[in-house]
């Protein structure tokens, strides 16, 4: 199933709910703007490279739109309408002056030295500097984009428009980033793994954990999870699955992660190595939190998903069919919009901050951040109990709720 009829199909479960006729549907879940645009380079080794590059400009009713840029083999323009109506949902279930948009190259970054990377970011904002901006629609790090692409991109749209930091989040923190804009989607998927399993009384020590992908997100939560006592029995990335029945060594597997010169579990051997697919699978696992790409869990494999719990810290990792077979299987899923959204919320006190020249201390966003993903939840959690719905449908309909009141009061003529 393709991205975009995927996030269709979750929007319409709750629209169907709030009663939205299909006119105003299609108001809301049409993007005000797609760009494509020609991305080309010349390589290290003197060829010229040529490359498409996205930015779909999804809602701007609540605010200036936002989100991430991606790097990665699998981006296109679909997948970005979908990447980017799936921010306007999420900043609107966090309640953050946001709209939605998102952005990214069709290109795999492992195989492009640091030099071309920057070449193609330059590149690239060379193309698009006039329809972004700190008021109108601001980039953030997503798949294969990371701090220094940021500062790149801030350099570039710098030269055409003047100081402006805001214009992007996730930057570094000596260059206007916020502290804590790096571990913020991890946290915030911990935090609420947290609340979620304590809600449905389970004992965190006795709690295994997977984790597919051990990028900035997995990696993150692993660590969060690790400190509040989760046995993480799996982690995976692009080179296998590393797992441990009895729980992994998190901080072990961070320091060779961070030793590898392309942040991979690559060589760890205190871990059984198993296959990639493998991580899904897992017999004794009681949370699974794909941290990677988005349609991992289908028709195809939803029933050889054991966990109890699925916490979507990627973005769209289960396809609606999926959805409904674990639903009633009675797995709880706790959804991307909601799940992952830490990244967007710290993003937003970076932009603030930049706004009002002034810093906040690392205590300050993780209270801030743990106030507004705990606020959030409550409310999922009651308008699921309320409704009788599930989790996924309960954001949504928050979220389209919130999208609808700022569109009609802004007047459709
Ligand atoms: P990243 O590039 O830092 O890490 C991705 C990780 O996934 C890497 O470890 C990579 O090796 C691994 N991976 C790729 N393909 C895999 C596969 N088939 N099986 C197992 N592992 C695989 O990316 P990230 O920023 O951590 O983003 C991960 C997900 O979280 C994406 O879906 C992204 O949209 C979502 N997300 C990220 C943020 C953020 O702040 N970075 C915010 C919200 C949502």
């Amino acid at each position: 199933m393709k991205a975009f009829e995927a996030t269709r199909i979750f929007f319409d479960q709750a629209a169907d709910r709030l009663e939205i006729d299909p006119d105003l549907r299609e108001a809301l879940l049409m993007p005000q703007r797609e760009v494509q645009v020609q991305v080309t380079i010349r390589l290290d080794d003197g060829r010229l490279a040529n490359y498409i590059g996205f930015r779909v400009q999804h809602d701007h009713s609540r605010g200036p739109m936002k989100g991430g840029l991606r790097f990665h083999p699998e981006v296109d323009l679909d997948e970005t309408r979908a990447l980017a109506s799936l921010m306007t949902w999420k900043t609107a279930v966090v309640d953050l002056p946001y709209g939605g948009a998102k952005g990214g190259i069709g290109i795999d970054p492992s195989k492009m030295s640091s030099a071309e990377i920057e070449r193609l970011t330059r590149a690239f904002v060379d193309q698009i500097h006039d329809i972004v901006g700190p008021d109108t629609d601001i980039p953030a790090p997503d798949m294969g984009t990371d701090h220094q692409v940021m500062a790149w991109f801030r350099n570039q749209w710098e030269k055409y428009h003047g100081f402006h930091p805001a214009v992007i989040t996730g930057k570094p923190v000596e260059e206007y980033g916020a502290k804590g804009r790096e571990e913020a989607t991890g946290r915030g998927v911990g935090t609420l793994t947290v609340k979620l399993t304590k809600r449905l009384g389970m004992d965190a020590s006795k709690t295994r954990v997977a984790i597919q992908g051990f990028g900035n997100v997995g990696s993150h939560a692993a660590k969060f999870l690790h400190d509040a006592q989760f046995p993480i029995v799996a982690v995976s990335d692009i080179t296998g699955t590393y797992y441990n029945a009895d729980g992994l060594n998190i901080p072990e597997l961070l320091r060779h992660k961070f030793a590898h010169p392309k942040g991979l579990l690559e060589g760890f051997e205190r871990a059984e190595h198993l296959p990639l697919d493998a991580l899904l699978k897992l017999d004794h696992v009681e949370v699974l939190i794909p941290a990677a790409l988005g349609g991992v869990i289908t028709q195809k494999n939803a029933q050889d998903i054991n966990a109890k719990v699925i916490v979507e810290a990627a973005n769209g990792p289960v396809d609606p069919d999926a959805d409904a077979a674990l639903h009633d299987r009675g797995v709880t899923i706790l959804p991307d919009i909601l799940a992952n959204a830490g990244g967007v919320t710290v993003s937003y006190f970076e932009w603030v901050q930049n706004r009002q020249h002034y810093r906040w201390p690392l205590d300050r966003v993780r209270q801030e951040l743990d106030h507004t993903m705990n606020a959030a939840f409550e409310k999922v959690w009651q308008m699921a109990a309320q409704h009788e719905v599930s989790l996924r449908t309960a954001a949504y309909m928050i979220g389209i709720s919130r999208v609808r009141r700022a569109t009609e009061l802004a007047g459709l003529a």
